[in-house]
């Protein structure tokens, strides 16, 4: 299973840049070459910052993703994970990154 590649961009439907603009409630996300992946939609009780918010986390997550295997990855060459079982981590950060990792792949 592999995710389309990044970067992604939270835009309104506009295609206005999201952070700059606040009276449309849906942003989208699109891939590098504006395809649509998803769209967030305003809720009940959302100041339309919530939607906006949404939709910028989804369109980090690739580079989230990236960011966590590379730090992981790094730590289990060179780093204080290369001094533990290939199934441990050195601390409760490099846990939570790969648990965040593995929901993201769908492993958890
Ligand atoms: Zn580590």
């Amino acid at each position: 299973m592999s995710h389309t590649p990044g970067p992604w961009q939270c835009l309104s439907r506009a295609r206005r840049p999201a952070r700059h603009s606040s009276e449309d409630l849906l942003r989208d996300v699109h891939d590098s070459t504006g395809e649509l992946l998803a769209t967030c939609y305003y809720t009940m009780g959302d100041d339309g910052n919530r939607v906006i918010a949404n939709a910028l986390l989804i369109a980090a997550a690739p580079d989230l993703l990236e960011a966590a295997t590379q730090t992981l990855g790094l730590c289990r060459i060179r780093g204080e994970c290369a001094d533990v079982q290939p199934d441990e981590y050195c601390c409760g950060e490099h846990v939570a990154l790969a648990s965040a990792i593995e929901k993201a792949e769908g492993k958890l």
